[in-house]
C-alpha cells in the first residue's frame, strides 16, 4: 500500500474535487480532525462516496471548523469486481451494527434490512428511518477506515415478503445471481460458484444478491417463497451460523473467489 494510504480520511458528499478550492469540512470530519490534533499543512484524503477521492491539506484551524484546501485526485480502486447486495433479517441489538460495519469492511454494495416472519427486531415508521441513518453512518466510518471510496447504500427497512415482491428485488433479474442462504436443503457454495461463474470472473454476472435469516431463521414459506421467484438455496458448511455471520461469511467467499 502507498504511502498515502495512512492519511486519515473523511467522507464528504459534496466534493467538488477541484484542486485548488477552499472548503470547510463537514462537522463530523472537523471534530475528528480536533481530535487527531492536525496542523495547518498537516495532509488528509476525502472522498464523496461515490467513488470518488483527493488529497486535502489543513489550512486553517478554526475553534468549530476546520478548513482545507483541495489537492490532486487518488484513484485506488478498493471495490470488488461484482457487485454484493446483502439482504437480511435484521439481527437485535448491537449486532446489526457490527454487521453493516464489517460487510462494508468486506466490500458489500449494498444492504437491505428485512422484518422476516420470525425477526426478533421489528422496526418501522420512523424508529426505522432514524436507524438506517445510524447504519448509514456506521458505513461511512467503516469506508473512513478502510480505504473505500464508495459507500454501501443502506436500504429503508422492509418486509421481506414485500421485498421480495417488489421491482428492486428483480431489477434486472435475469444479470442478477441470487441465493438464498438455508439451513434446509441447499447446494454448497462452493458448487453454486462452479455453475454461476464456471471461468471465475470472467463472463460472470456482476450483480449478487443473498437472502439471510434473522435469529429464528428464515421460515419454509419465506424460502419458498424466494425459490418460486428464481432464487437458489445455498448452503456455508454443516454449521449454523448466527444471523450476524452467515452474510459476512458469503460475503468472504465471493471476494476470495473473484478479487486480485
Ligand atoms: N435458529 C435458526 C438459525 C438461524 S441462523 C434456525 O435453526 O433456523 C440465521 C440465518 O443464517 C439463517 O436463516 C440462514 O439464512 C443463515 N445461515 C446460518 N447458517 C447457515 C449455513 N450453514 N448455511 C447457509 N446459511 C446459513
Amino acid at each position: 500500500m502507498s504511502e498515502v494510504c495512512v492519511l486519515p480520511r473523511f467522507h464528504m458528499a459534496s466534493l467538488s474535487l477541484a484542486p485548488g478550492v477552499q472548503v470547510d469540512l463537514p462537522e463530523g470530519a472537523a471534530r475528528h480532525v480536533q481530535v487527531l490534533r492536525l496542523q495547518p499543512g498537516d495532509a488528509l484524503r476525502l472522498f464523496d462516496g461515490a467513488g470518488r477521492e483527493c488529497l486535502a491539506t489543513v489550512t486553517e484551524m478554526g475553534r468549530k471548523a476546520v478548513s482545507v484546501v483541495l489537492g490532486e485526485a487518488v484513484e485506488e480502486p478498493r471495490e470488488l469486481p461484482v457487485r454484493v447486495t446483502l439482504a437480511m433479517g435484521m439481527p437485535a441489538n448491537d449486532r446489526m451494527d457490527a454487521l453493516v460495519e464489517k460487510a462494508a469492511e468486506l466490500g458489500v454494495y449494498a444492504i437491505q434490512p428485512l422484518v422476516c416472519a420470525r425477526s426478533v427486531l421489528r422496526l418501522d415508521g420512523e424508529r426505522a428511518a432514524k436507524k438506517v441513518a445510524h447504519w448509514q453512518a456506521v458505513a461511512v466510518s467503516a469506508c473512513e477506515q478502510s480505504g473505500r471510496a464508495v459507500v454501501p447504500k443502506v436500504h429503508p427497512v422492509a418486509s421481506l415478503q414485500s421485498w421480495l415482491q417488489s421491482a428492486e428485488a428483480h431489477a434486472g433479474a435475469s444479470a442478477v445471481m441470487r441465493g438464498v442462504l438455508s439451513l434446509r436443503e441447499a447446494v454448497s457454495v462452493r458448487e453454486w460458484l462452479a455453475n454461476a461463474a464456471p471461468q471465475g470472473l470472467e463472463g460472470a454476472p456482476q450483480d449478487w444478491s443473498f437472502l439471510s435469516g434473522p435469529e429464528g431463521g428464515l421460515s419454509a414459506e419465506e424460502e419458498a417463497l424466494a425459490l418460486s421467484r428464481g432464487w437458489s438455496a445455498v448452503s456455508l458448511g454443516k454449521r449454523v451460523l448466527r444471523a450476524d455471520t452467515a452474510p459476512l461469511a458469503m460475503l468472504s467467499v465471493l471476494g476470495a473467489q473473484f478479487e486480485d
